[in-house]
């Protein structure tokens, strides 16, 4: 009989995890990790502040060194890209012709920076961020007084423009949309950041929807609709995410808007799970299916994945959360704000440092929170609890978070 082997294709954040999750798990078979980058897996928000400043090494970005992956009895196979999944042979077929079985697969593949189709936007020096070459080719250009127009206002693009103009670049964001964080954020964290980035020396242009990129073989201007111009040495690109669903696609497994997973990670091939970036998978504490982009999603969506390769049954109910950092601001995420018919501000929200609070029916559904650790961490609980609260109370910054919390065992 031949040896039962776990493939995991996309060695980014949520494969190392589930590969790890699948020894914690007690799997015995051969586990192996297959990435198209040539990098052991590693930590992706740096590279839009440390490492792009310079302030963290390549090393330092590594989930894990080689050491510990041989510890674990995890094989990882860098600079090799799936190209088919042969599910009736069960058998992985590689871009360079090579094949491998599998027992069970796992897919982490991700996504891709999405590019902006206009004419002019693949100049050299316009540049995506997702990986650590990515960053490896911006970071020599930006040099103190160039001028580097980021196109998105979203997470990306505004942690990119922080970096630079601390660096000593005239940055000038562009967003399409009426507010910066549009997608992801109410708008009184919008206001807050557009007034954060303007008070630093970013010129925010909202309402700004970029036409074509024009100049002599590089960018040299970007060109808004209604025709003004803002004149470039460099171009940054973060206007989303491009879920990697061709290999599943192509292979029959449902794909919409990522690859679709139940709450258990599981694809419609019994011997196929999806994760992280990539899966289009069902959130129990949500009620409902959601594509999410951030690590800590990554990680809790691969602990699912290996549970389930295991063959237990434990249903994906992480309550999502997420950071960004700008500056010398943490914001901290939780929950999903949609439908909140009620919003309570501790704190103050033209310093930096506060609290914002969506509630739906009384009970608290996500929390934004600046600076204030303490307090998003008693938010997270409070969120997952799903009780309900005293808005007008919540407000009062004298009574601690703690005290809304069930009294403990
Ligand atoms: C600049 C930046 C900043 C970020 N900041 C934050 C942050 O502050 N907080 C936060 O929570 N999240 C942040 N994120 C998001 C976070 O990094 C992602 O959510 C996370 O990396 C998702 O992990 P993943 O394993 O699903 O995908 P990835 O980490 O993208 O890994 C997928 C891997 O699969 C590989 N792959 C794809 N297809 C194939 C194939 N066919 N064969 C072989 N290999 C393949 C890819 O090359 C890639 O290496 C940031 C992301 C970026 C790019």
């Amino acid at each position: 009989m031949s040896e039962e082997i776990a493939v995991i294709v996309g060695a980014g954040q949520a494969g190392a995890e589930l590969a790890a999750g699948l020894r914690q798990q007690n799997y015995a078979g051969r586990i192996l990790l297959v990435g198209e980058e040539a990098h052991l897996p590693y930590r992706r928000p740096p590279l839009s502040k440390a490492y792009l400043a310079g302030d963290a090494s390549a090393a330092s970005l590594l989930i894990r060194n080689e050491a510990a992956y041989a510890k674990l009895g995890i094989e990882c196979r860098t600079g090799t890209r799936a190209v088919h999944i042969d599910r009736a042979a069960k058998r992985l077929v590689f871009e360079d012709g090579g094949t491998q079985p599998y027992s069970k697969l796992a897919l982490t593949t991700g996504g891709r920076p999405r590019r902006l189709a206009i004419e002019g936007g693949d100049f050299p020096n316009v540049h995506y961020i997702r990986t650590m070459g990515d960053v490896d080719a911006l970071r020599p250009a930006l040099v103190a007084g160039r001028k580097l127009v980021v196109i998105g206002g979203g997470y990306i693009g505004l942690e990119i423009a922080a970096v630079a103009v601390k660096l000593g670049l005239k940055v000038t964001l562009l967003e399409a949309l009426p507010r910066v964080l549009a997608r992801v954020a109410t708008a009184e964290l919008s206001s807050f950041y557009e007034r954060l980035h303007r008070g630093r020396g970013v010129d925010i242009r909202i309402g700004a929807a970029v036409e074509r990129i024009t100049g002599a073989g590089r960018a040299g201007s970007v060109i808004l609709k209604g025709g003004s111009a803002v004149a470039a040495d460099l171009v940054v690109v973060g206007i989303g995410l491009v879920p990697n669903t061709e290999l599943a696609a192509a292979s029959g497994l449902a794909v919409d808007n990522g690859i679709v997973v139940d709450g258990y990670a599981r694809t419609s091939d019994p011997d196929i799970v999806a994760a992280g970036d990539c899966a289009h998978h069902h959130n129990e504490f949500l009620g409902r299916r959601v594509r999410l982009e951030s690590v800590p999603s990554a990680q809790e969506q691969a602990r699912t994945a290996a549970i389930t390769l295991c063959g237990g049954a434990v249903p994906h109910a992480a309550v999502p959360w997420f950071w960004s950092d700008q500056y010398e601001l943490k914001l901290q995420m939780v929950g999903i704000a949609d439908g909140y018919d009620e919003l309570v501000v501790r704190g103050d929200l033209a310093g930096d440092s506060f609290a914002v609070l969506y509630l739906k029916g009384g009970a608290m559904i996500s929390a934004t929170t600046v600076n204030r650790p303490q307090d998003f961490t008693l938010a997270r609980r409070l969120v997952a609890g799903q009780s309900k609260l005293d808005p007008a109370r919540l407000a009062d910054e004298s009574v601690s978070l703690k005290e809304y919390l069930p009294a403990g065992p």
